[in-house]
């Protein structure tokens, strides 16, 4: 029985791995057509701004551990180039043919550059793969660059930003529309742009990039946007679905029979709304991976979907959402209610710093449907507990009651979501 993987990152990886634990007797092969296997691509970032001071730090796994401690062939510089599902056995470039009895495609996805004109030129960039940040890190040691405009204001624009600043270089930021993070929320939008621009950041809303070529500037970082590369499973049969992602079960499960698909080419269930998402985070790829391989390797394991928990540092300042803004409830048919608060993230006397948070739940059931927070320190910590409750659809009068943490160096006594839960069953 041979297992093939197309993706050699985080969901193709994870599947692997999870395949091999459970059936020691299946053969496991992953192909990848680029260079590296098993990196975080999470770390770029923090490789561009100097942080991480080598590429290799950001690779978890090579190929030869997987062959000498997992018994897994990967092999890279291979690339899939059709799935002949009937005859059970993907192509590769080159001609070459390997047949399957399970497949998993964790084929990710590729920045969206359509239409932006000069996408190729050597002074602009994506941050995508290990080779992208080993790439803008070197043209930044040796060519100096003074000036950046990153086009872009979702998570990896934002912390591109903040990298590039950390190096000394005029950045501007320029995106379309007001909004920041795909949250539709006008108020953290006003409150990010003004906390950017504290770091002297030139920040144009409602300004999208046509062309790269036309801008006055030594460097440009491309970060409009994710597509997921799907064409691999679609041209062999394999169902997308609403939101142009690979369709998957809750056990990773593709319309094609012993095809499964996993992380940023797939699409997962949003678990508030119930609706199909397109959420591509490692987080998520790496626990889908899992499912598919656990399933390509014959237990039964599931993955039930995402409430959209994230947390990006922005120029120091940790933006942590989950589930639904209130213009976001408002469009999938709730009444929403909101409470927004600042408070202390600890005791005052223990400088305490200022932390924001917002809570969103429906009028009419007493739901929870989403939650942010806003701070140097512990937004993770803080939006993780939301994100529980938003798994188990609580109310607000139950997480009100929470028997959270206290302790002078780690938290106020009562709680900023304590608070802000009270603020909006006021508002209720
Ligand atoms: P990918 O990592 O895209 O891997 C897919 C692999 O498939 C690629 O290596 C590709 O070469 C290979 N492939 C594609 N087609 C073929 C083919 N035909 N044949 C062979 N191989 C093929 N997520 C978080 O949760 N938190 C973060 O803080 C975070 N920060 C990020 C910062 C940056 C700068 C970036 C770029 C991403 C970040 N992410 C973060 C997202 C996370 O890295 C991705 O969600 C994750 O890597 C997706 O894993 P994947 O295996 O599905 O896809």
């Amino acid at each position: 029985m041979r297992l093939v993987v197309v993706g050699g990152v985080a969901a193709g990886l994870s599947a692997a791995a999870r395949a091999r634990r459970i059936d020691r007797s299946l053969e496991i092969v992953v192909l990848e057509k680029g260079e590296d296997v098993s990196y975080a691509a999470c770390g770029l970032p923090y490789l561009v701004e100097g942080r991480v001071r080598a590429a290799e730090q950001l690779v978890v796994y090579t190929a030869g551990h997987f062959r000498r401690e997992r018994n897994i062939d990967v092999r890279t510089s291979t690339e899939v180039v059709a799935i002949e599902h009937a005859r059970r056995r993907v192509v590769l470039r080159g001609g070459d043919s390997l047949p399957f009895d399970r497949l998993v495609v964790a084929t990710g996805a590729r920045p969206d550059t359509t239409g932006i004109a000069g996408a190729g030129l050597p002074h602009v960039f994506t941050l995508h793969t290990l080779r992208d940040g080993v790439r803008l890190r070197d043209f930044l040691r040796e060519k100096r660059p003074r000036r950046a405009v990153v086009a872009g204001a979702g998570y990896i624009g934002l912390e591109a930003v903040e990298a590039l600043r950390a190096r000394g270089l005029d950045v501007t930021l320029m995106f379309p529309g007001h909004d920041l993070l795909g949250r539709h929320d006008p108020e953290l939008a006003r409150v990010l742009i003004a906390h950017i621009e504290r770091f002297r950041v030139d920040v144009r809303a409602e300004q999208p990039l046509r062309s790269a070529a036309a801008l006055d500037t030594d460097l440009v970082v491309l970060a409009t946007g994710l597509k997921p590369n799907v064409e691999l499973a679609a041209e062999a049969g394999a169902n997308l679905g609403p939101t142009g992602a690979i369709q998957v079960s809750d056990r990773m499960e593709t319309s094609l029979g012993s095809v499964y698909a996993a992380g940023d080419c797939a699409e997962t269930t949003h678990l508030v709304t119930g609706r199909a998402v397109y959420l591509p985070l490692g987080t998520t790829a790496n626990k889908m991976g899992r499912v598919a391989g656990a399933t390509a390797a014959g237990a039964r394991e599931r993955f039930p979907g995402v409430v959209g928990t994230s947390v990006v540092r922005v120029c120091g300042l940790g933006v942590a959402v989950t589930g639904l803004s209130k213009e976001q409830a408002r469009q999938e048919g709730f009444e929403p209610v909101a409470a927004r608060i600042e408070s202390g993230d600890r005791a005052r006397y223990f400088r305490g710093r200022p932390t924001t948070v917002e809570l969103v739940a429906d009028r009419r059931t007493g739901r929870l449907l989403g939650g942010l927070v806003l701070g140097e320190d512990g937004a993770a910590g803080r939006i993780n507990v939301v994100a529980t409750a938003l798994h188990h659809r609580l109310c607000v009068d139950d997480f009100e009651q929470l028997d959270l943490a206290y302790a002078p160096p780690f938290a106020p006594v009562w709680d900023p979501l304590l608070i802000a839960a009270q603020q909006l069953q006021k508002a209720m």
